[in-house]
Order: structure tokens, then sequence, then C-alpha cells
């Protein structure tokens, strides 16, 4: 059956590329041959609906509306991808993690950077059209939990919008790069952003706001693509039951809490997965996990909490509420359900079926019916031991007993708080059925905090963050990697059927195409990569300088294919090394060469003698995992390429200097606000008499004469968590 199917399909395909391979004159894709016909990103609710039958363009996040993130073109393939080289690059203007999905319609290639800003780029040559910088506020990065980051932008009727990190919708004129309007959607008095890459549908801009970790309700909303005004909203989580709910979907919710949720917003943030399913006209979402993290600081009764850690179905003309299925009910582990999802047909039992597909943060594959939220498939992808499978006939996940950590009791997840798979995209290939998944393999100490409080400076988790440290440090024999690697997963048998390179920390994002190779990047170890879809042979890669975290796409000009890929940080060396994020263009024969990279030497490891009593170094880690760790690390050298090594900073060498940091703010612009609304001159003591105590253990661990480098940063909540 499958066989059949598979053929039905690629007859359908290489209908549309026959044309596409000589000149780009096919029938069903004119756009390829003409480049920029008329008005930029003309992107029409026909073209949208259409987009598998234009394979030359990349006109939405995951490339149509099923968010499969394959490419119909067939130009470079198995058997000539050896001759792939750069076409042309092109250099952002910020040093930060580059997560971002171009979009390219009609000759331009348009993509967002660090700090919500959007580049046009002739896709031809490279040619610079236009930049949009919103100027975020550098102050706003203590209200984003996982990098300054931006995944994607979406095109509709010659605009691009963008979701910015301080709150905004914006609308971008495609042909000059100048604002069309900006509106701020967000209610600046939570610390909500936008990391997300909106979807256009019917006319409405969708979005959902970040801010999980410190402490908000989470919402999608629709506005309008020519006003921006808010057309609907949909929160996933019931407000204060004193105030009314929404609407009966909330109701029904609010029977599944306890405690005084609402008072830090209840979490269930909407900040990646997003689709529309025409067929069934349904929009789905994945929502986060509840504020804190730990379940017994925020409802101490135990509900499932609804609908966190959640699928769930809407209209998307009203926002009105479908369905929904739970992969984690009293999620206490930070497992949201927001990772990539996708509409596939497989074939189960004998019989074609439409599916919604996800492989889930906390390690389980989920298959969806999408009409009625059905569960058709719940197999772990990976390695996981907070539960023993799930039950088919309940849809809960049989969680281990010891997972529910308690005081005095810590639990070493797998998957961690990293998840088995965060926001790295997926692919799926029609043809080889097989769905390709940037999958991680990282376990978190799970410690709780029994002195927690809520507070409106750093994280609200409800854990012993500087566990990450302090745990492994006890238990020395505890397993405790993060590594990433694509993996090829058969969704309907539930099996793996190729893994490739294991490396350190996250991975990339990845790219099918109809040429029979998935391109992914293999994150820190800096390679760009094309396997063999059907056997994982690695068939070509080529050094990026820089971490490759961000997914590739395909495009089609001038009857010549392009693979493109936004590459930056996930350095191994650091905040203040080059970092070379740009985007990178191949093709077949290109000849482009990146200049050489910089010559680099890491800060020294030198920091004053460690003379603090260790009563004030435990107040100063207290005060550090508190207020510090969410972005400088757990032990104050982690987190490479976003947030500088503390360890390392001169300014641990006068406490005059690191006030004028922490408490004055004059790094302010660079985004270290001051801290002096929540820390006295004391804490700040021992905050640093902390860091240098960390500092000099570091120093006295590395070999004598200290030429080796210190161990590879574990940046463990780097990518994960928003
Ligand atoms: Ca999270």
């Amino acid at each position: 059956m499958r066989r059949i199917w598979g053929i039905a399909l690629s007859a359908v395909v290489s209908v549309g590329l026959a044309g596409c391979q000589r000149s780009g004159e096919s029938a069903g894709d004119p756009a390829a041959a003409s480049g920029r016909p008329g008005a930029a990103a003309n992107v029409t609710a026909e073209r949208l609906l259409n987009a598998a039958s234009e394979p030359s363009q990349w006109m939405t996040y995951g490339g149509t509306y099923d968010e499969q993130r394959y490419s119909r073109l067939t130009q470079i393939n198995r058997d000539n991808v050896k001759q792939l080289g750069l076409a042309w690059f092109a250099d952002y203007d910020t040093n930060l993690q580059q997560t971002g999905t171009p979009l390219y319609i009609d000759g331009v290639i348009y993509v967002s950077t660090a700090w919500s800003k959007v580049y046009a780029f002739d896709a031809r040559t490279g040619k610079q059209l236009w930049q949009y910088n919103p100027k975020v506020p550098g102050e706003w990065a203590v209200k984003v939990c996982c990098g300054l980051v931006n995944r994607g932008i979406a095109a509709w009727n010659g605009k691009i919008y963008v979701g910015t990190l301080d709150g905004r919708l914006v609308a971008i004129d495609a042909k000059t790069g100048k604002e069309a309007w900006a509106k701020r959607v967000i209610d600046p008095n939570y610390r909500y952003s936008f990391t997300v890459a909106p979807r256009v549908v019917k006319g409405k801009v969708l979005l959902g706001p970040s801010g999980g970790e410190f402490g908000v309700r989470g919402y999608i909303a629709a506005y309008d693509a020519e006003t921006g005004e808010e057309v609907w909203r949909f929160y996933t989580v019931p407000g204060n039951p004193a105030d009314g709910f929404e609407n009966e979907a909330l109701k029904k919710a609010a029977a599944t809490w306890g405690g005084e949720w609402w008072k830090l917003g209840g979490g269930g943030t909407v900040w990646d997965a997003i689709v529309y399913d025409s067929v069934n006209d349904l929009l789905f979402f994945g929502t986060g996990n509840g504020t804190p993290w730990n379940q017994r600081d925020r409802d101490p009764t135990g509900g499932d909490n609804l609908y966190l850690a959640s699928i769930i179905a809407v209209e998307p003309d009203t926002g009105e509420y479908v369905w929904h299925y739970q992969t984690t009910p009293a999620d206490t582990w930070d497992y949201d359900a927001t990772s990539p999802m996708m509409l596939a047909n497989v074939v189960l039992d004998g019989k074609e079926r439409r599916v919604l597909m996800q492989p889930s943060k906390n390690g389980f594959f989920y298959m969806l019916d999408p009409a009625t939220g059905e569960l058709l498939r719940a197999t772990a992808f990976t390695e996981v031991n907070w539960a023993d499978g799930v039950d088919m006939k309940t849809g809960r996940p049989r969680v281990r007993k010891e997972a529910r950590y308690s005081e005095g009791k810590p639990f070493n997840g797998l998957p961690g708080a990293q998840g088995a798979h965060g926001w790295h995209g997926n692919a799926f290939d029609p043809e080889t059925g097989l769905l390709y998944i940037p999958t991680q393999h990282a376990y978190f100490p799970w410690v709780e905090d029994p002195k927690y409080a809520p507070s409106d400076v750093g994280f609200n988790l409800g854990i012993d963050f500087a566990a990450q440290f302090t745990y492994y440090q006890k238990n020395p024999k505890a397993p405790k990697d993060f590594v990433g690697f694509l993996q090829a997963w058969d969704p309907v048998a539930g099996k793996t059927v190729w893994r490739g390179e294991i490396n350190e920390g996250p991975t990339g994002g990845a790219l099918a195409t109809a040429g029979g190779l998935v391109f992914q990047g293999g994150g820190r170890s800096q390679e760009f990569r094309a396997y063999d879809a059907r056997t994982g042979e690695k068939l070509w890669s080529m050094q990026a300088q820089t971490g490759v975290l961000a997914p590739p796409i395909s495009y089609e000009v001038d009857g010549k294919q392009y693979i493109a890929v936004s590459v930056g940080g996930n350095q191994t060396q650091g905040y203040y090394a080059p970092n070379y994020s740009r985007l990178l263009v191949f093709t077949l024969g290109g000849t482009a060469q990146l200049p050489p990279p910089k010559e680099y030497t890491e800060r020294p490891l030198q920091p004053p003698p460690a003379t603090a009593p260790a009563a004030v170094v435990e107040a100063g880690r207290a005060r550090y995992s508190q207020y510090c760790a969410a972005c400088h690390g757990e032990n104050g050298q982690t987190r490479g390429a976003t947030f500088p090594d503390l360890t390392r900073t001169p300014l641990l060498h006068t406490q005059e200097g690191f006030d004028q940091v922490v408490l004055k703010g004059v790094l302010e612009e660079k985004g270290m606000v001051s801290f002096a609304h929540a820390l006295k001159p004391e804490d700040t003591q021992a905050i640093r008499a902390f860091i240098i105590a960390r500092a000099n253990e570091l120093k006295s661990s590395m070999p004598a004469g200290g030429a080796a480098a210190p161990p590879p940063p574990r940046d463990a909540h780097q990518d994960p968590g928003r």
C-alpha cells in the first residue's frame, strides 16, 4: 500500500519538476523562470494553499502549510551533491545565535536574525536589498529566557511580518524594507516576548508570545494582516476564576487546576509549532510548560493543568476550541508540547490517512488524527526515563514514581529540560516515508527548591537551577550527556532507521528534498551536511566556521536550485569569539569562498584569589542561581555563545567595577540591566565571591601551564525553554 501511494505521489511531483530542471519554465511553477515578477512578496491565499505546486518557492516557514520542510526540487540530488559549492554568502550585523528559517519569494530571499532584525537579499547574487531593524531596547534581554533569537517571518500581500522580542508585531513593506506598521500587541507589564515565526492564514497573522519560564499567561492570537487589529485570542490556561472564564474550554480547564496559579499567569505559551490544516480547516498549535516548572509550586493539588503541554486545535476564523491532546499531564519537567509539528499522509493498517505528527520535547513521538485529535501513535523516539510508554487507551504517559522529584529526592531526568527535540525543524520525505528528527540526548537533574518564592526578576522555576552543576558534583557517576544527532524515524513502524553523527550540544534543523537528500547542520561541530535520505550516508559537508542550528530551505531561480541556511552561534569558544553569523547559499558548482577565520585567543582565566568565607560563597551561589544563571549558566562559565563567561571577566577584579554593571546598569544597551531593585551590595559581593571561587576551582582543574582549554561549556538550557 505504501509503495502504491509513494509512486502515485512521485508521479505528481515529477510532472511539476520536469520543466524546473531545464529552465524553470514548468507550467505549474511560472515564478521559477521569471524570478521577480511584479510586486515583492506577492503571496496570496491561493499561492499559500498551492505552495507544493510552486517548488521553486519557499513562501512560508515550513515550506507549505503542511510544514513538512520538504523541497520538491531535484536538480541537486544524491548523485551530484558532491559538486555542491557556495554560490554566495552575506554577513549579518549580529554575532548572536541564528535560528531563522529564510523565505524565498520570486527572486528575493528574506531572513530574520537575532534581535528580530530582517534582511532581504537578491537570491541570485546575494546583494542586500534592505535591512529592517526594529531597534529592540537592549534591556529587554532580561525578559527573554533562551537567547535573543528569532525563528522566522511570514509573507503576505507585499509585506513581511516579524514578531519582535519586545512584543511588537511589525509589517514591513517587502519592496522597500520600510515599516508599514508596527503594533505593541503584548501587555508590557508581563515578561512576554516573540521568538516564534508568524504564520498567515486567510488574511490573519497568527503568533503567540514566549515567557513561560518567567510567569505569563500563554495564548495565541490572530491579527488582521492589513491593520494589525486583533481578531481573536485563545488563552491556553484559565485566568482567575473570580473574573469568570473567556470560554467553555477554559471553564473545563479550570477544573484541572488547584491553588492560585493565575498569580504567575500559569504558563502554557505558544512559542513554536503553529500548523494550518487546509483540508480540515483547523489550526493546531502546541503549548509550553507551566509556571513554575515544579508543579507543587504551581498547583499543590497535582491536577492535570489543562491546557499546558498540549496540542490544541481551534477554528482559524474564530479561535474557538475544537479538540486537545495533552502530551504531559501535570507537567513538572518543562516538557513543552511546542516542538515543530507537521501534517502528512501515511498508510496505517493498509489505509492512507492524513495525520498530524510531533516528536515532542518529552521524548515521545505522537501521531494524531487532525480532524478529531484521536491518538494513533505514541512511541518513544529516543531513550526516556521519566515514563514507561503511553497508555493508548487513556493517552496518558505511565509516569515513573521517582520522576516526580520531591524535596530531598532529586531525579536525573532523560530527556532533561533541554528536551529530546526542541524548536529545530523536522523534515518529512513523502518518498521515503521517513521523518527526520533533530534529536537531543540530554540529562537534567530535577532538584526541588524548598525555598522557592515567586520573583519578578529571573526565572520562576521552583527548582534548584544550580543543581545542574552541584548535583553532578555530588553524584559524579550520574550520567550527564548533552548530545544531539539527526535521526530518520519511521513514523508508522515507530522505529529508528538511521542516525547521523553525534555532536556535543543541540543539533540543527532539517530539510528533506526530492533529490533524495536531507540537509542538516551539526550544531557546535560547525558542519553543514547532506545525508542520503534512505541510508543516512553522509554525502557532502562543509565547515561553516560557526554553529549551524537553523533549518535550511531550498529554492530555484533561473533554472538553478539553491540551498540556503542561516548560520551563527553555538560556539565552543564563548561570547567574545568571532561567530560569523551569515546566510550561506549553495548551488551545484558554486565557487565562492568564505574568508579565512580570524585569529582568536580566548580570554585568560585569571581570577583574583578566592578569599571569601564559605558561607558567603554559598549565599552567592543561591543568589547567582536565582538571578544570574538563567543567562550566564549554572556555574558561571556556561552558555558559550549567547552570554559572556563570567569566570573570565576582568570585572571580577574589583567590586566597584562589578557593581557598575550589576547595580548601575552601565551595560544596559547590551542587555545587562541593573539588578539594583532585586540585589543589595552585600548580595553582589556574595555573587562575585561565588564566581571567583568557581573560577579558581576551574583554574586549579586545568592542566599545569594552563595551556589546555577548559572542558567545553555545557549550556544545558541554551535552546529549549522559551
Ligand atoms: Ca519551556
